[in-house]
């Protein structure tokens, strides 16, 4: 009877050991289990911090006051009356890229062109004409500009016209080639766009390049004379600004 006693109390104590034994198990899991989940936690709050200071870093480069630009005195503002057909008043936020045309109308001045662009807005046809562009540079190198570069033009495509700047230039013929004259300016009005968007000449492309359109002709036709032409805006971007002030 003694012996019986004994052996069932050591079976108790027993089983209370593995009782303990266990919830001690259970509980050394149950903080395992908390510390992967607080590590997790920790880790994807530090990811997410990295991702949000990168994206705030790309964005503060890139960004820019449209409003608070300036522009030089060669240029010459001859603003458009808004209207629906040519200058729509529609706010850019900023700008991606810098288009390149030519007007297609040979020998016709940088005003003359300004003028059509205007008179858009008196259309009666049942077919309207939407088109425009903030600059025209003229055949004695004039820059006239039509359209505020924080407003969108009707110059190149619907995607396209909302993110960027259009520069129409004259020509003396129907090759589109620029004369000397229209090609400086073009080369100085670019580098100071790119340099006062925070672009490059990588962000200057031709109509062509947007729509497959032979515009500006002589760009489209001689691949080397367009090569060349951002070349010599990169060297122009490169100068101080007193340059192309
Ligand atoms: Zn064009």
């Amino acid at each position: 009877m003694k012996n019986q006693t004994k052996e069932s109390y050591d079976e108790l104590e027993r089983r209370r050991r593995a009782r303990e034994r266990r919830q001690r198990q259970k509980r050394k899991q149950k903080r395992k289990r908390l510390l992967y989940i607080g590590t997790g936690i920790l880790g994807l709050a530090v990811v997410l911090a990295g991702i949000l200071w990168i994206m705030s870093l790309l964005f503060a480069r890139n960004y820019v006051d449209l409003k608070g630009i300036e522009m030089p005195e060669w240029v010459e503002e001859d603003f458009l009356d808004p209207n629906p057909y040519s200058r729509p008043a529609t706010e850019m936020k900023r700008v991606n890229e810098i288009v390149i045309h030519y007007v297609a109308n040979p020998g016709t001045t940088a005003k003359q062109n300004m003028n059509y662009f205007n008179s858009l807005q008196d259309q009666t046809g049942i077919k309207k004409i939407s088109a425009s562009s903030h600059f025209i540079i003229g055949l004695e190198g004039e820059v006239l500009q039509g359209i505020p570069i924080y407003e969108m033009a009707y110059s190149t495509s619907k995607e396209k016209n909302v993110d960027t700047v259009s520069i129409e230039c004259c020509h003396p013929d129907e090759t589109g080639k620029f004369n000397d004259a229209t090609y400086d300016s073009l080369v100085k009005l670019t580098a100071w766009l790119c340099k006062n968007l925070g672009l490059t000449e990588k962000d200057v492309i031709r109509h062509y390049d947007a729509t497959g359109k032979d515009c500006p002709r002589y760009f489209v036709a001689h691949e080397d004379a367009w090569k060349k032409f951002l070349s010599d805006v990169k060297a122009a971007r490169k100068q101080p600004d007193e340059a192309i002030r």
